[in-house]
C-alpha cells in the first residue's frame, strides 16, 4: 500500500480506469495493481462480439468483489446482421441479462460515424424502458445496472453538434439514462458548453439524479503519435494537443480542472493506466490540476527583460529560446514559471485592429500574469475609422464579428470588453487618451498593456500614449503579437547578402541567425487558466460598459446588405480561425505546392489572410502547423515570412503605401489624361474590362472581398502594365475592398507589380491565357453571361467566338458583356515600358553600372535592387539587353557561382 500517493488522496474526485488486457489472468493483476493505487472504478470495453463480459466481470470480481464496473455494450459489434429493429432487441436484452447482469453500470456505445435509424442507442434504451416498464417486480428481486450514454461535446461543426445533442435529448427522452459519458477531445470552450448542456437538459427533463464522467487521455508520446497518424473516428485532438507531451499534458490537467469544478468522476481510457510510470504521470497531471487552483504564480526571472528607460516603460521580450519548456513532471505552466508576483493593482489591457484574439496574445499573457485585476480595452479612434489605411471597408466587418467573438470568449471568463468611440479635440489626434486616463481615474490602473502595431499610424499613436501614460507614472508594458519577428529589432545590411537589399532570402536569413525559429505559440490552456483567475475591478459598474455594438464599425445604409456575403464566407473568431486552419492541414497542405495559384480549385490556399490580419489567428500558430504537418510545404512557411518583410519594408519605408520606394518612379507618365485613366480604372474596379479572368477576379473581390494571390497577380499586373494606371490607385481600391487589407503588404505587392518597389516583378501575366483557371470554373463563376461559352478557351477570349458560336451561348459583346477597354495589348505593353525607359534615362543618379536602379536608404546610403533585363540602360540611356557584354558578365558570374 502506497497511501500516500493514491488517487483519492490527491483529490477528493472519484477516478476510473478503462481496462487494457490480454486474458482473465492479465486482467487480475492490473486489478491488482490498480486496487494498490487506490483505484476501485473500471471500465471494460467491448470491441468484439465475442468478449466474454461475464467472464471478465467475474474476474474483476474474484479479485476485487466491492468494485465498481461498468462493462460497455457496443452495438455495432454485437448487432445480428442484415435484421431489423425487432429482431435486434430480444438478443441485446438477453446479453443484458445474461452477460451483463453483474455489472454495476453498462454504457451503451452506437460506434462512431454516421447514426443509422435502425438499431442503436435510442432504440436500444426504448428496449430497456419497456422492460423496465413491464417488469418491475423482477426489477425489484435484484439492483439492475445502471444504463449510461455517450455524449460527444467536440463536433467542430456546429450542425454536427446540434445533431448530437438532439441525439442526448431523445436518450433522456427514454426515462432510462443514469449516466453521461463524455468523450474525450480538446476544445476546452466546447468541453464547457457540453457539460452546461448536459446539466441543464437533465435539468430540465427532471433528472435530478444524472451523473458524468469524463474521459481523460494519458497523454504519452505513443498515444500522441497513434492518434497524429492514426486517429479515432469521432476523436477531435488540436494540433496543440498532438504537438507532443508538454502541450498534451497542459490540455488534460485543464480538463481535469473542469471536470472537478463540475463534479464529474473522471475516466482514464484505454490504454489507461498500466505500470507504475503511467501512474507517476497521473500523480503529476491531478497535482498539477489540483495544485495550480490556488496558488500563487512564481517562476524565473531573466525571461522578462526590462527597457532601457529602466523606469515605467518596460518593452518585453520573451524570445523562443529563453521560453522555459514545460516537462511532463512539472506541476507549473510555462506561463507560471516565471518569476512574478501578480499585482493586486488593477491594470488596462487594450486590444488593437491587429491581435483581436486571446491565445498566443503576448500582451494578454502579460496583463494577466502580472496583475489579477485586468480591465479588457477596444478602443475606437477617429484614425481607425476614418484614416487612409484604417480598417475600413470590406476589412471592417471581420474586425467588428472578431471584436463580437472577442466580446463573448472574455464573457466566459467573467470579463468584460469594455468599448469606446473616441473623438478628437481641436489641437489634432488625441490617439484615445482621454478615454484612457477616464478608465485609469475610474479603475484605479496602475499599468497598460498593449501589442505595438507597425504601421507608422499605430507606432505614432503607441508612441503618443507612451509618453502620455508615462508623464502621469503609469507603466506601459508593449509587447509584440502579430509578426513572426519584431521588425525593430531586425537590422540588414545594404551590401548584397544572398540577395538584394530588404528581399525575402538576406530577411529569412537574418531573422533565422539572429532569433532562430519564430516562437512555438503559448499552450492555449496556459493562457486560459490565468484569465480564469483574472477578475475585473469592481470599478467597471460605474464605468460606461459600452460595447462593440455602440462603435458602429460597420456602416451598411439602404438597401444593399453588402456585408452579408462577406460574413457568410469569412466568419470570424478563434474558433472559425482555427477550425479553417485545421481544414486546411487537413485537405489543402498537401496540395498547396502544386496547386495554389489555381483559382478554379476550391481551398487550394488556406483563405487565413483575414484571420492573420485581424489577429484571430496567431502567425505563429499557423507557422507551427505547417512545421509540424510534417509535409514541409515550404512556399507556405515563406509566405508568413514575406508578410514579415512587408512590416520590416514599411518600418524602413514608412511612405510607401503612398510613394514609390524608387523614389525616380514617381516620374513615370501613366496613360494620357485624367479622363482615361478613369474609364480605364472604373472599368478595371467594376469588373467590366472585357478580359474575362480580370473582371471574374475584381467581381470576386467587390463581392467577397478575397481573390487568391494568383488573380491578384493578374490584376494587378494588368492595371499597371496594359491598363497603365498608376498602381497607387489600385493599392488604395485593394484596400478598400479586401477583407484582408493590410497596408503593409497591399504596398509591398502593389509597390512590386508597379515596378518601383524592392522586387520587380520579373513577369507579366497574360489576361488572356489565363492559366490560374485552366477549367474555366472560375470565370463562369463570377463571370456567369459567359458561363454557356462551349470551352474554356473562349470563356477566356470570348472575342474569337464567332458570331454563331457566340449567340448559342447567349453572349453579344458590347451588350451582354463588355468590349475589351483596351485592343492591342502588345501596343499597351510597349508604351508601359518605354514610360518606364524614359524615366530612367532622366534619373541616371539612380542607375548603376550594370544598369540596375539604386534606391536611398534612410541613413542616406544608396543600395541597388533587382531591376528587370528590358529596363536596364548604359549610362548614355542606351539599353544593355542587347549589350554582348552583358551576356559575358552573366557567364563568368555563373562559372563563379558553380
Ligand atoms: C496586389 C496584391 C495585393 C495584396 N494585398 C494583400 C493584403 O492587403 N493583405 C494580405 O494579407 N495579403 C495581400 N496580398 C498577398 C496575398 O495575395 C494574400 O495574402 C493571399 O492571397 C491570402 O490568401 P491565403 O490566406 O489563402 O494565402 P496563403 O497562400 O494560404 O498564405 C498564407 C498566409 O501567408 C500570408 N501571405 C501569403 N502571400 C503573401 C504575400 N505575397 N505577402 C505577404 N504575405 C503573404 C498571408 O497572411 C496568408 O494568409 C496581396 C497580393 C497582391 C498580389
Amino acid at each position: 500500500m502506497k497511501p500516500s500517493r493514491t488517487i483519492s488522496t490527491t483529490s477528493s474526485f472519484s477516478t476510473r480506469v478503462e481496462l487494457f488486457f490480454k486474458n482473465p489472468d492479465d486482467l487480475k493483476d492490473r486489478i491488482r495493481f490498480l486496487q494498490s493505487e487506490g483505484i476501485s472504478r473500471f471500465n471494460i470495453v467491448n470491441k468484439d462480439k465475442k468478449d466474454t463480459m461475464n467472464v471478465w466481470i467475474d474476474s474483476i470480481r474474484e479479485v476485487y468483489p466491492e468494485s465498481n464496473i461498468c462493462a460497455h455494450y457496443s452495438l455495432k459489434y454485437n448487432k445480428v446482421p442484415r435484421k431489423g429493429i425487432a429482431e435486434q432487441r430480444d438478443p441485446f436484452l438477453k446479453d443484458l441479462e445474461e452477460d451483463y447482469c453483474n455489472a454495476d453500470e453498462i454504457l451503451l456505445i452506437s460506434g462512431s460515424g454516421k447514426k443509422t435509424t435502425q438499431w442503436n442507442t435510442i432504440e436500444a434504451l426504448k428496449a430497456v424502458q419497456d422492460i423496465k416498464s413491464t417488469s418491475a417486480e423482477s426489477s425489484s428481486k435484484k439492483t439492475k445496472p445502471k444504463i449510461s450514454v455517450a455524449y460527444n461535446p467536440y463536433f467542430p461543426s456546429s450542425s454536427d453538434q446540434e445533431e448530437e445533442n438532439r441525439r442526448l435529448e431523445e436518450k433522456f427522452a427514454t426515462g432510462c439514462v443514469s449516466k453521461i459519458y463524455l468523450q474525450f477531445g480538446t476544445d476546452l470552450n466546447s468541453l464547457k458548453n457540453g457539460i452546461e448542456f448536459c446539466y441543464s437538459k437533465a435539468k430540465e427533463l427532471n433528472y435530478d439524479d444524472i451523473s458524468i464522467a469524463g474521459s481523460l487521455f494519458l497523454p504519452t508520446k505513443q498515444l500522441i503519435a497513434q492518434q497524429k497518424f492514426r486517429p479515432w473516428n469521432g476523436v477531435f485532438l488540436s494540433q496543440e494537443f498532438l504537438s507532443g507531451p508538454e502541450h498534451a499534458t497542459a490540455i488534460v490537467s485543464e480538463m481535469i480542472k473542469i471536470y472537478m469544478k463540475n463534479n464529474i468522476e473522471l475516466l482514464w481510457e484505454a490504454p489507461g493506466i498500466r505500470t507504475e510510470k503511467d501512474m507517476g504521470m497521473v500523480h503529476d497531471i491531478m497535482e498539477r490540476a489540483v495544485g495550480s487552483k490556488d496558488d500563487e504564480i512564481t517562476g524565473n526571472k531573466e525571461t522578462v527583460s526590462s527597457s532601457t528607460t529602466g523606469t515605467s516603460n518596460s518593452d518585453i521580450d520573451i524570445s523562443a529560446t529563453k521560453r522555459p519548456k514545460l516537462m511532463i513532471n512539472n506541476a507549473r505552466s510555462s506561463l507560471e514559471k516565471k518569476n512574478i508576483i501578480r499585482s493586486d493593482d488593477p491594470c488596462l489591457l487594450i486590444f488593437g485592429t491587429h491581435d483581436v484574439r486571446l491565445q498566443d496574445n503576448k500582451a494578454v499573457e502579460e496583463a494577466t500574469r502580472r496583475h489579477k485585476i485586468v480591465l479588457p480595452v477596444f478602443l475606437w479612434t477617429k484614425e481607425d475609422s476614418d484614416g487612409m489605411w484604417s480598417a475600413k471597408g470590406a476589412i471592417a466587418v471581420c474586425l467588428q464579428d472578431a471584436l463580437y467573438s472577442l466580446e463573448t470568449s472574455l464573457q466566459s471568463f467573467d470579463l468584460h470588453l469594455e468599448c469606446r468611440l473616441c473623438t478628437n479635440t481641436d489641437d489634432g489626434p488625441e490617439h484615445g487618451v482621454t478615454e484612457i486616463r477616464d478608465l485609469i481615474d475610474k479603475v484605479g490602473a496602475k499599468a497598460v498593456f498593449w501589442n505595438k502595431e507597425f504601421t507608422p499610424e499605430g507606432r505614432k499613436r503607441g508612441d503618443f500614449r507612451k509618453d502620455f501614460l508615462i508623464k502621469r507614472g503609469v507603466q506601459v508594458y508593449e509587447t509584440q503579437s502579430s509578426l513572426l519577428y519584431d521588425p525593430d529589432k531586425i537590422e540588414l545590411s545594404s551590401d548584397f547578402d544572398g540577395g538584394h537589399f530588404a528581399t525575402l532570402m538576406p530577411f529569412l536569413n537574418n531573422c533565422r541567425k539572429n532569433f532562430g525559429p519564430p516562437p512555438r505559440p503559448t499552450p492555449r490552456v496556459d493562457t486560459f487558466r490565468l484569465l480564469e483567475e483574472t477578475s475585473l475591478p469592481t470599478y467597471t459598474d460605474s464605468i460606461s460598459t459600452s460595447t462593440v455594438n455602440d462603435l458602429n464599425i460597420v456602416k451598411v445604409t439602404g438597401n444593399h446588405k453588402w456585408d452579408e456575403p462577406i460574413r457568410k464566407r469569412f466568419p470570424m473568431s478563434e474558433k472559425a480561425a482555427n477550425d479553417a486552419m485545421e481544414v486546411f492541414a487537413r485537405n489543402g497542405m498537401k496540395k498547396y505546392e502544386m496547386e495554389r495559384s489555381r483559382a478554379d480549385q476550391d481551398g487550394a490556399t488556406s483563405q487565413l489572410s483575414p484571420h492573420l490580419r485581424i489577429g484571430t489567428l496567431s502567425p505563429n500558430q499557423l507557422y507551427w502547423r505547417i512545421e509540424d504537418s510534417g509535409l514541409s510545404p515550404k512556399t507556405l512557411a515563406r509566405r508568413l515570412i514575406w508578410r514579415d518583410l512587408a512590416y520590416y519594408q514599411l518600418s524602413v519605408f514608412p511612405d510607401m503605401r503612398t510613394r514609390c520606394i524608387r523614389s525616380h518612379y514617381e516620374d513615370m507618365e501613366w496613360v494620357d489624361g485624367p479622363d482615361e485613366e478613369e474609364r480605364r480604372f472604373h472599368a478595371w474596379k467594376t469588373g467590366m474590362t472585357g478580359f474575362p479572368i480580370v473582371d471574374a477576379g475584381m467581381r470576386e473581390l467587390y463581392a467577397t472581398g478575397w481573390m487568391t494571390q494568383s488573380i491578384r497577380m493578374v490584376v494587378a499586373s494588368f492595371l499597371v502594365e496594359y491598363l497603365r494606371v498608376n498602381w497607387t490607385k489600385g493599392c488604395e481600391w485593394f484596400h478598400y475592398t479586401l477583407v484582408d487589407a493590410d497596408s503593409a503588404i497591399n504596398a509591398m505587392m502593389w509597390q512590386n507589380a508597379g515596378r518601383s518597389g524592392i522586387d520587380q516583378w520579373n513577369f507579366i501575366l497574360s489576361p488572356t491565357t489565363a492559366s490560374q483557371d485552366s477549367t474555366g470554373a472560375y470565370t463562369q463563376r463570377w463571370v456567369p453571361e459567359l458561363a454557356d461559352l462551349p470551352t474554356s478557351a473562349l470563356i477566356h477570349r470570348p472575342w474569337e467566338g464567332s458570331i454563331d458560336v457566340l449567340l448559342q451561348a447567349k453572349v453579344v459583346l458590347g451588350r451582354t458583356y463588355p468590349h475589351r477597354i483596351v485592343t492591342d495589348l502588345k501596343a499597351e505593353r510597349q508604351l508601359s515600358v518605354d514610360s518606364t525607359l524614359s524615366m530612367r534615362r532622366k534619373s541616371q543618379e539612380y542607375n548603376d553600372s550594370r544598369g540596375y536602379d539604386l534606391i536611398q536608404l534612410p541613413n542616406g546610403s544608396k543600395t541597388i535592387v533587382f531591376t528587370k533585363k528590358e529596363y536596364r540602360i548604359n549610362e548614355n540611356g542606351g539599353l544593355l539587353k542587347n549589350d554582348p557584354t552583358s551576356v559575358r558578365r552573366k557567364k563568368t558570374t555563373r562559372r563563379k557561382r558553380k
